[in-house]
């Protein structure tokens, strides 16, 4: 279920039912305007709804007044410790702040920053982290990880709710997966204020995409959560919006440019299907809808699976064919393979978003597919034909027992 509040930070809804939203965060020196601005436009390029910046010194302040006016995409403030940078950050414009009230001096301290949001109407991220929990959940940290984040965080909201305020989300960040898990959980059912996920620290691109993919796919499967944020070690931030995307498109919340099906490939293949897969893969972030493309590295199915896809390709060793939803286009040397899929789904748009079919090549297409699909492959229209035969010999079988003992007969046929 998703979060009953809803915030509002630079536009950008968070909440309450909201589209859950990609956030990333910058890995420039902010101070430094040019790269972090260029990296800004690359997250924005890439589908991030909200960047956010360090900002543990003064001249990264600065740069902040500068980069929140730049910035195609809302601006969050990362401060830690110190309470000075988070006030002259939300008076530098930043669209949220994120702090975490343990670590940045004190009941008092938080309460000015508060204050300042409060006047200006600046939302706050308040957050808790396993590595820094306060002081007195120390030992239950040993002992329960998951209550003692669950405490943290429950204590962060009621100090947020005896300020007064409530213009605020929630964020806990463990490094474990299952503990990520169980305290997000646990918080989404005692709070109202919406959820920022994340695996912190999760790893390199490969481990932490996969780490972050079950652990927020999780939770985001289960309507837990109403922003996410993907932590790798990179410094290409755009990728980690681009694994948030993927998270979020498998799990059908939201829709971004062209979804990709590839088969896994096995001892059938006799092309080079990796290279395709690649090349396709790079020549579709060109298009903006999220059109499926489907590529089979052998006809041994058919068409089979991937004949809801809007187009594909099938492999072969000097031959492939081109098709789009469940229908040959056309069959053409391997080597063009990646290049008539992309003149195909050009056509498409040229035509309206209109398939456009030339009945001979259609036709040759078909035979080619036919020679090549294996004669006893299970593929969806050869199941469909034994399922109707299967049918007629029951109704025939029904007749004859019908015929053979009338009363016995209507009896068969009302079961
Ligand atoms: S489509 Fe062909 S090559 Fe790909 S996994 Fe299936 S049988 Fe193997």
């Amino acid at each position: 279920m998703a979060s009953e509040r809803q915030i509002d930070v630079g536009g950008v809804l968070i909440g309450g039912g909201a589209p859950v939203a990609v956030q990333t965060m910058t890995k420039t020196e902010t101070a430094n305007l040019e790269a972090t601005m260029e990296q800004i436009r690359r997250v924005a390029e890439a589908g991030a709804d909200i960047v956010r910046c360090a900002v543990p010194r003064e001249q990264d302040v600065e740069a902040l007044r500068t980069i929140v006016k730049q910035s195609p995409i809302p601006v969050i403030a990362d401060i830690h410790f110190n309470h000075t940078l988070a006030l002259k950050s939300l008076e530098a414009g930043a669209h949220c702040v994120r702090l975490n009230p343990g670590n940045i001096g004190g009941p008092e301290k938080v309460a000015e920053v508060i204050a300042k949001a409060k006047q200006l109407g600046t939302p706050i991220r308040v957050g808790v982290n396993s590595g820094s929990l306060p002081r007195h959940l120390r030992e239950l940290e040993f002992t329960d990880p998951v209550k003692a984040l669950v405490t943290a965080a429950v204590e962060t909201v009621e100090l947020m709710e005896g300020l007064d305020f409530d213009n605020f989300k929630v964020s806990m960040k463990s490094t474990s997966v299952p503990n990520t898990i169980a305290a997000n959980r646990l918080l989404s059912q005692r709070i109202p204020y919406p959820l920022h996920l994340g695996v912190t620290e999760a790893g390199t691109k490969w481990s932490g995409s996969l780490k972050s993919a079950v652990g927020l796919g999780t939770l985001l499967a289960d309507g837990i959560g109403d922003t996410i944020r993907i932590s790798l070690s990179t410094f290409h931030a755009e990728e980690e919006v681009k694994v948030a995307w993927e998270i979020l498109k498998a799990l059908k919340l939201r829709e971004r440019g062209p979804v990709l099906i590839a088969c896994p490939t096995c001892g059938r293949l006799q092309f080079d299907m990796d290279s395709v897969v690649a090349e396709v893969e790079r020549r579709l972030e060109a298009y903006e809808d999220p059109i499926e493309v489907s590529i089979l590295g052998c006809a041994v199915n058919g068409i089979g699976e991937a004949r809801h896809a809007d187009f594909g390709i099938t492999g072969a060793k000097d031959m492939g064919m081109i098709y789009s939803r469940g229908e040959p286009l056309k069959k053409v040397p391997t080597e063009d393979l990646v290049d008539e899929l992309f003149a195909e789904i050009d056509r498409w748009y040229a035509a309206g978003k209109n398939v456009v079919v030339d009945e001979r090549a259609a036709a040759e297409a078909a035979e080619w597919l036919a020679e090549n699909e294996d004669a006893t492959a299970m593929t969806p229209e050869r199941l469909a034909a034994l399922e109707a035969e299967k049918a007629r010999e029951e109704a025939d079988r029904a007749a004859e027992f019908a015929e053979a003992s009338p009363t016995a007969g209507r009896r068969f046929q009302r079961a």
